[in-house]
């Protein structure tokens, strides 16, 4: 199958100013050279810790960030950059739910005029027909259709997370981005909003990228994951793979921490905690960008930066020693 995303060798750096007549002192190399693909229907989840790239990665697909190198194809063709492409990039097939409902939504509007926002940026439909694509809308996310007219502080966070995926998927979108879209809600109603996304895909044959922080929450959700570490991606594989044998120290560290379901398990399991901070991406290590954190290093780590090498099938991981 055609991937209907496909990102090759991304690459985008941030100059650092400061210099004299604000020429730039450095760069941030905030995404370093990253490879993914999306197939239709397929959800990929992309997992790392806070400053590691996966946000700019997400901004990059939606054409609101211009890549320093490398290339974006959706649906075959290139996404375009900059401001004059935002509003066809941003059309209809790809969009965005971020992880906090409450900025997301002008608490001045009705919950029905925001969902119905976009149709109306895009001139799609009569007021009426909008109008009944909104109840359509909250149906499909589990709502009332009979509370369009309300604010958004009549609902609770997890709602407002659901009008917030019904006003995404106003256009029929074939991709969504989804940046840690159950980070900000009660653990309590993460899962049902995680079940929502999976029968929206089930039903019209989405594709996700998953952006998220926590390696437990991608664990029954996404097809596939990458793990990313400062602008790379160490590990990549289909996610009960990734999960039964994780090859990469990092994402050994990463899993350590998700809670086994079985208390036994759970005693016998030794949690590696990793030393130290993520490096600053303005002054990442040489060789190795884990160098300073991971529990094996050697000198060679130091030396060389090690590529992403296939492990088993559909499984690669960017390690000197385990490979
Ligand atoms: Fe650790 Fe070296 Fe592997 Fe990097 S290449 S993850 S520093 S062992
Ligand atoms: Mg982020």
């Amino acid at each position: 199958v055609e991937p209907l995303l496909s990102v090759s060798d991304l690459k985008v750096h941030y100059p650092i100013r400061g210099g004299l007549f604000g020429r730039p002192v450095g760069y941030v190399k905030a995404v370093d050279g990253i490879d993914i693909s999306i197939a239709p229907g397929e959800s990929v989840a992309l997992v790392g810790e806070s400053g590691c790239g996966k946000s700019t990665l997400g901004a990059a697909i939606l054409g609101m960030t211009r890549p320093t190198a490398g290339e974006i194809r959706f649906d075959g063709k290139p996404v375009i950059h900059g401001e004059a492409s935002r509003a066809r990039n941003l059309s209809r097939d790809i969009q965005i739910v971020f992880q906090d409902p409450a900025s997301a939504l002008n608490p001045k509007l009705s919950i029905g005029e925001s969902i119905a926002e976009p149709l109306a940026i895009h001139g799609v439909g009569t007021a009426a027909e909008r109008k009944t694509r909104v109840e359509e809308l909250l149906g499909l996310v589990g709502l009332h259709a009979g509370h369009a007219t309300r604010k958004p502080n009549a609902f609770s966070g997890g709602q407002r997370q659901r009008i917030v995926i019904a006003r995404a998927l106003a256009l029929n979108p074939k991709l969504l981005i989804l940046d840690e879209p159950v980070s900000a809600l009660d653990v309590s109603i993460r899962s049902q909003i995680l079940n929502l996304l999976l029968d929206l895909q089930k039903h019209f044959g989405l594709s996700y990228l998953f952006i998220s922080h926590d390696l437990s929450v991608v664990r029954h959700f996404a097809d596939r994951v990458a793990v990313m570490y400062l602008g790379h991606i160490v590990e990549t594989g289909a996610t009960q793979d990734v999960f039964a044998n994780p090859v990469h120290p990092y994402t050994e560290a990463l899993l350590s921490a998700v809670p086994l379901p079985d208390p036994m398990a759970q005693r016998t399991r030794r949690r590696i905690i990793l030393k130290g901070d993520l490096p600053s991406p303005a002054n990442p290590p040489k060789g190795c960008k884990f160098v300073t954190r991971c529990p094996l290093a050697q000198s060679v780590c130091h030396e060389r930066q090690p590529e992403l090498r296939r492990v088993a099938h559909a499984h690669a991981s960017a390690c000197h020693l385990r490979a």
